[in-house]
């Protein structure tokens, strides 16, 4: 996989307020892309097609899949829907010198590690019973895939500890803050070539 900016993996059990975050944090950061994955699942109300996600057809999605090594970065399903992240994507932003964030699970997050060097956070909600709140807060889950999602939640926490960094997003601003020095950090971070000597004084 090429290098060039940071690539960024983000995972959340769903209505932890990833999206909310994230939101801020990009607003604050130039230079700083989301990822836009492809999935099987249908829309949102208000969600837009190539700036939310690239929405598409089961066959697309495994004409994609099947690309392999060069069409998805990682894949998986996610609450009976398949989501995935374009290779092509990641490194064009990449190469161009952007750090790239990924919102995906933690089945994604740990394919990511298999095949790149991510800087990995996870975020967590404060309680099971505030996501639960939130989730019903958010209003666009039925009764059922609340059910499915919180389920999910509790088999997505017990992977945090895999994670190199975890928020827990309580009050929102602190979160946003943290998120954002997780970020600010790693671009000062040293990068040492494997002969030990360090990227920039390499000459
Ligand atoms: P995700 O992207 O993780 O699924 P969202 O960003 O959609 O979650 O957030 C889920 C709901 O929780 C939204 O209604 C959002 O406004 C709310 N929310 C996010 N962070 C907080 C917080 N720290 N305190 C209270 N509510 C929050
Ligand atoms: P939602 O349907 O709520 O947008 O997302 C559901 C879950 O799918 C979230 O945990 C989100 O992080 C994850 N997800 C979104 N895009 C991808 C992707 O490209 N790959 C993987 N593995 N998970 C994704």
């Amino acid at each position: 996989m090429m290098a060039g900016g940071l690539l960024l993996v983000l995972s959340a059990p769903s209505g932890c307020g990833k999206t909310t975050i994230l939101k801020q944090v990009m607003r604050d950061l130039p230079g700083l892309i989301f990822s836009v994955s492809h999935t099987t699942r249908q829309p949102r109300p208000g969600e837009v097609d190539a700036v939310h996600y690239h929405f598409v057809e089961t066959a697309t999605f495994a004409a994609i899949r099947n690309l392999q090594p060069t069409g998805f970065l990682e894949w998986a399903e996610v609450h009976g829907n398949m989501y995935g992240t374009s290779v092509e994507e990641v490194e064009r932003h990449r190469a161009a010198g952007c750090d790239v964030i990924l919102d995906i699970d933690v089945q994604g997050a740990a394919q990511v590690r298999q095949r790149a060097e991510p800087v990995t956070i996870f975020i967590a909600p404060p309680s099971l019973a505030e996501l639960e709140r939130r989730l019903r807060g958010r209003g666009t889950e039925s009764e059922a895939t609340v059910a499915l999602r919180l389920n999910n939640a509790r088999k997505e926490l017990a992977c945090s500890g895999a994670y190199d960094y975890l928020i827990v997003n309580d009050q929102l601003d602190q979160a946003v803050e943290s998120l954002r020095s997780i970020v600010v950090a790693e671009r000062c971070r040293q990068r040492r070539l494997p002969d030990g000597r360090q990227a920039l004084w390499s000459v």
